[in-house]
C-alpha cells in the first residue's frame, strides 16, 4: 500500500496517509484564496483511520459559504496548514494537497466553486460541481 507523507514549512508537524484518498479536489472559494494565498485550493480526503499525525498544532475554525464548519490544523511555527476537518464530512481528514511536495500526486476531479469564484485564466479539467456554483 502506498504511503504519503504530508508536511508543513518547517517539517514540525506531519500527516502520514495510507493508501489512496478517497477524493481530490480543487476549490474556488474566496477563503481558500486566503488561506492559500493562491489562485486555488487542492485538497484531498482520506478516511481518518488512515491518516497519522505528528506534531503540534493550532486551530482556526471558519463557517464555508454552505454553512458548514471547518477547523483547520496549522503549525505554531510557520503557519503551514497541514490537515483540517469539515463538520459535514464526519470520518474524513483532509490534507492541502500542496503538503506533499509531489509534482506527481494524482489530479483533482472534482472543481468546487468553479462557475462562481474561478480566476478566469485558471484553466482546470476537473469536472466542475454545479451545486457548489
Ligand atoms: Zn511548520
Ligand atoms: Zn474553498
Amino acid at each position: 500500500m502506498v504511503t504519503r507523507r504530508a508536511e508543513c514549512s518547517c517539517g514540525q508537524l506531519s500527516a502520514t496517509c495510507a493508501g489512496e484518498p478517497v477524493r481530490i479536489s480543487v476549490c474556488h472559494c474566496l477563503d481558500c484564496k486566503r488561506r492559500t494565498g493562491s489562485a486555488f485550493s487542492y485538497n484531498v480526503r482520506f478516511a481518518e483511520a488512515d491518516v497519522t499525525i505528528d506534531g503540534r498544532a493550532l486551530q482556526f475554525t471558519r463557517t464555508g459559504e454552505q454553512g458548514g464548519q471547518i477547523t483547520y490544523s496549522f503549525c505554531p511555527d510557520c503557519g503551514t496548514t497541514v490537515h483540517y476537518r469539515i463538520d459535514t464530512q464526519p470520518g474524513l481528514t483532509a490534507i492541502p494537497a500542496g503538503t506533499f511536495a509531489d509534482p506527481s500526486f494524482p489530479p483533482p476531479f472534482q472543481s468546487f466553486y468553479h462557475r462562481s469564484r474561478r480566476c478566469e485564466w485558471v484553466e482546470i479539467t476537473a469536472k466542475p460541481l454545479t451545486k457548489f456554483g
